[in-house]
């Protein structure tokens, strides 16, 4: 049985609006949907530019809608998580009261039978407006908008985007039986037969080219000695749950050289982290341990398996011992 990964790298950033789509967007968290005017026509969602000349149109914004009709739509059956909504639902080219262009959005009108060319329909507010498309939360059946009082126009100038990739990887058959090791509460490493090195999960010996297999295989101890660390001060950014300053540990297995790096050591306060300090394992609950951060691009990881490590009680080796040790 292969075991499938799925991970996802997410960049956020800030874009800037310009002067248009920052006004459109503002409008929105009052409540209001405003176009531009561009000769005889009005354009929704406004324009910087004439879209038939490209012309700089001036900054005469018009207040459109709220209610429309429907001009086109599609049923949207079996929604994805990139949908905006997770029910059934239609995309719909609706022509605002006033408007000349169509504003594309989701229709939210219960099943595909409620929806039809010519309908009237109108928005339904978000709750708490953050000044992006989805204030709309969806367009309804009906003549009068739903959702909270509106509220000020707040000023929106930036919009947070996250570009997202999700890719699958499929394990090799090292990484299989390491990840299944672990879930047994067992770390097992693989041995060169000519340096002696112990790598996990790697599948080869990266110091002399050797392909590694399970005959390489031998289980290891789960406790040893912190040889460094380093206590990480978090700054916020998106992503970031910790909180409060932590550490990151390297830990040298016994009765070898092999260092498992990037440990956390719980139980005791950072600043009682110290090299020599004797630790071990605190595996998860076996029901809890997950194989979800060993992918095909790195090696062997102990996340997922093992919490971290706690101060065994035993006296400190000399810390001399561990200088220069890092990896
Ligand atoms: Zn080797």
């Amino acid at each position: 049985m292969s075991t499938q990964t799925s991970s996802t790298i997410q960049f956020p950033y800030k874009r800037t609006l310009g002067p248009v789509i920052s006004r459109f967007f503002s409008e929105l968290t009052a409540q209001r949907i405003v176009g531009i005017r561009s000769g005889d026509r009005v354009i929704v969602p406004p324009m910087e530019y004439d879209p038939e000349t490209g012309n700089q149109l001036a900054e005469d914004f018009v207040e459109v809608g709220p209610a429309g009709t429907v001009v086109s739509w599609t049923w949207v059956a079996e929604p994805g998580k990139h949908h905006p909504l997770d029910r059934p639902f239609a995309y719909a080219l609706i022509k605002l009261d006033g408007a000349d262009t169509n504003l594309l959005h989701a229709l939210d009108a219960g099943s595909e039978d409620a929806v039809s060319t010519g309908m009237r329909v109108v928005p339904r507010w978000r709750d708490e407006p953050v000044g992006r498309i989805d204030d709309i939360v969806a367009f309804v059946p009906g003549e009068t908008p739903e959702g909270p009082a509106a509220g000020e126009a707040q000023d929106v100038q930036t919009m947070d985007y996250f570009s997202t990739i999700t890719y699958t990887d499929v394990l090799s058959p090292t990484l299989e039986r390491y990840a299944a090791s672990m879930r047994a509460g067992v770390i097992k490493g693989q041995r060169c037969p000519q340096c002696n090195r112990v790598f996990l999960g790697r599948g080869y010996c990266s110091v002399d080219a050797i392909i590694l297999g399970e005959e390489h295989e031998e289980a290891l101890p789960d406790f040893g000695v912190v040889s460094n660390y380093t206590i990480v001060t978090p700054t916020p950014y998106p992503g970031q749950k910790e909180t409060e300053p932590f550490a990151r540990a390297s830990v040298v297995l016994d009765g070898d050289e092999m260092v498992i790096a990037q440990q956390q050591i719980i139980g005791i306060p950072v600043s009682e982290i110290r090299v020599g300090m004797r630790v071990k394992a605190q595996w998860f609950p076996a029901a809890e341990r997950d194989a979800a951060e060993i992918t095909s691009k790195g090696w062997g990881t102990v996340a997922g398996f093992i919490e971290g490590w706690v101060h065994t009680g035993e006296p400190d080796e000399p810390a001399e011992q561990y200088m220069n040790r890092v990896f």
